[in-house]
């Protein structure tokens, strides 16, 4: 951590913030500039030191943290490499990823809708099954997804398919149901600071599908996948998914500079939602070649056998009948990237 002053701070002022860091056990390192005088703090505890509030000392321009929040999320934590995680026998990221699909509606709506989908899915070349039989809707008057008798038919589609899948859990009533049935638990935008449904996936130790909340932080992501890391569940796969931003004709804005820049940071896989992103059919296909082109070690997208009549998500679903050819220049841009 860095303590920057004001360019006025008086040497009284400078003395007491040193004091106060060095009461803590931490060292200080004093650097008088022509301007400024910039104290570094060396092997302080980074909680306790935060608790001092250093930036509202008398004196004080601003304080930088230099190490990182997130411990066992950094890349330090695998000797700055990626690291594979594996879901349902599918490895996901790594020194050797192979670029990951996992296709699937948005919800499950019925058993003909699901096994369809998964059909074509499979034929498509999927690597994972998704379908939400718990739905995080902005209205409460919105489907809200099957329940448990939704899980019951995603189990039908694996065990038709083979593929493994993954569905969201909103509620950590629903979290026995939801590790019974699914091989990945996925964790919505919505959710990612919800603390106490990480710390239960983090216990329940099925891989876990994070995604970036919309108005997240690489910092706050790295944190929210912390909490899953810490209760000692170390398969994590993390999401971008689109952030608010008001001037993207999008439904939300794609940072696909996330995504190198998380791989900078983490040994975690990076996947790209360019679905819930586009928010509309004809921007998922550009969205997708674009993340697969940017080092994303795979894409969750949707579909459905009638998009029209879907119940969640209808207009970004892309239709099973150009799933395959979609598959097959996704994947070629990915190995060009990957080459
Ligand atoms: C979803 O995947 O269906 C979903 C609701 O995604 P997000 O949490 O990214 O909005
Ligand atoms: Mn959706």
């Amino acid at each position: 951590m860095l303590v920057i002053f004001h360019p006025d701070a008086s040497a009284p002022e400078i003395d007491a913030v040193v004091n106060r860091i060095l009461a803590t056990g931490a060292g200080a390192q004093r650097v008088v500039g022509a301007e400024q005088t910039v104290i570094g703090v060396i092997d302080g505890d980074r909680d306790h030191l935060a608790s001092l509030e250093l930036d509202a000392d008398p004196g004080v321009d601003r304080v930088v943290p230099v190490s990182s929040p997130y411990k066992l999320a950094h890349r330090h934590r695998h000797g700055d490499l990626p690291h594979a995680v594996q879901v349902g026998g599918v490895a996901f990221g790594g020194p050797d990823a192979e670029f990951r699909m996992i296709l699937g509606p948005c919800a499950v709506e019925s058993p003909e809708q699901m096994l369809a989908a998964a059909d074509a899915c499979l034929a498509a070349g999927a690597d994972l099954l998704r379908g939400g039989a718990f739905k995080p809707r902005t209205s409460p008057y919105a489907f809200q997804g099957l329940g448990v008798d939704g899980l019951k038919i995603l189990a039908e589609a694996r065990e038709r398919t083979g593929l493994p899948v993954v569905t969201e859990l909103t509620d950590l009533r629903d979290i026995d149901a939801v590790v019974e049935y699914a091989d990945c638990v996925q964790v919505g935008a919505r959710n990612m600071q919800h603390f106490p449904l990480l710390t239960e996936l983090g216990r329940a130790g099925l891989p876990v599908l994070l995604k970036r909340g919309m108005g997240a932080s690489i910092d706050d992501f790295l944190l929210a996948a912390e909490y899953i890391l810490t209760e000692g569940n170390p398969r994590v796969v993390l999401c971008e998914r689109g952030i608010h931003a008001k001037a993207t004709p999008a439904r939300s804005c794609l940072d696909l500079a996330a995504v190198t820049v998380l791989k900078e940071h983490t040994h975690l896989p990076v996947i790209v939602d360019p679905s819930h992103a586009a928010g509309r059919r004809a921007l998922v296909e550009p969205l997708a070649l674009a993340a697969a082109a940017c080092g994303a070690d795979g894409l969750i997208v949707e579909c459905h056998p009638n998009p029209s009549q879907a119940r969640c998500d209808g207009p970004q679903a892309i239709t099973l009948d150009t799933l395959g050819d979609f598959t097959t220049r996704i994947r070629r841009v990915a190995q060009a990237a990957a080459a």
